[in-house]
């Protein structure tokens, strides 16, 4: 379970919305993202029902399992960066990039707490890496599965509902992960996920 407060507990000046660039979306051909896969072609791209894809760099699906395999007894969490584009045919799809993992999540085996103090970092980690936007969260199951629970899923819904956001739960245990996607999330199938190098 993770929760997010959204209220300020300090008069800090970041605002959820502040930290959303939720600008509308630059329209990109899916393709131009998935060139660097020699020496077989470009797939042709499979949005899911959603209309959704996920551009996947290996790196990342390798860390993202490494990251939360340190910590089996504990949940992690943070924030995904990325960016977000349109494809012309009318899906959107979502390009992963850095982890911002929340430091001062309150964690313990069945719950992770990010507080509104974590903000600031977050968006320091925003200023680090220019050009990009919240694409979604991450979090782990240490041992108990692949599934969005009834408070992730008002977690999304809250904070991450754009079509293009999603929830990436790992499990470093059993060493699986999973993406959702969108508000109301579903999973994102193998077929609309894509590996880059
Ligand atoms: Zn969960």
């Amino acid at each position: 379970m993770v929760e997010f407060n959204r209220q300020s507990e300090t008069a800090a000046p970041w605002a959820w919305n502040d930290l959303q660039r939720n600008e509308p979306l630059e329209t990109r051909p899916l393709e131009m993202f998935l060139h660097d896969e020699p020496p077989a072609p470009a797939p042709t791209p499979t949005p899911h029902q959603a209309g959704f894809a996920l551009v996947l760099p290996r790196s990342l699906r390798a860390q993202m399992i490494e990251h939360a395999g340190r910590w089996v007894t504990h949940e992690q969490a943070g924030i995904r960066l990325g960016r977000a584009y349109q494809d012309p045919r009318g899906f959107q799809f979502t390009v992963l990039a850095a982890a911002l993992p929340v430091e001062d999540a309150e964690a313990s085996i069945a719950q992770v707490k990010m507080r509104a103090a974590a903000w600031p970092a977050i968006w320091k980690g925003l200023q680090q890496n220019p050009g990009q936007q919240i694409i979604g969260w991450y979090h782990s199951h240490p041992g108990y599965g692949i599934f969005l629970s009834a408070t992730d899923r008002t977690t999304q819904n809250a904070y991450f509902a754009a079509p293009w956001q999603v929830a990436v739960v790992v499990d470093p245990v059993r060493g699986e992960f999973g993406v959702f996607a969108g508000c109301d999330p579903d999973p994102v199938p193998d077929a609309a996920i894509f590996s880059v190098a």
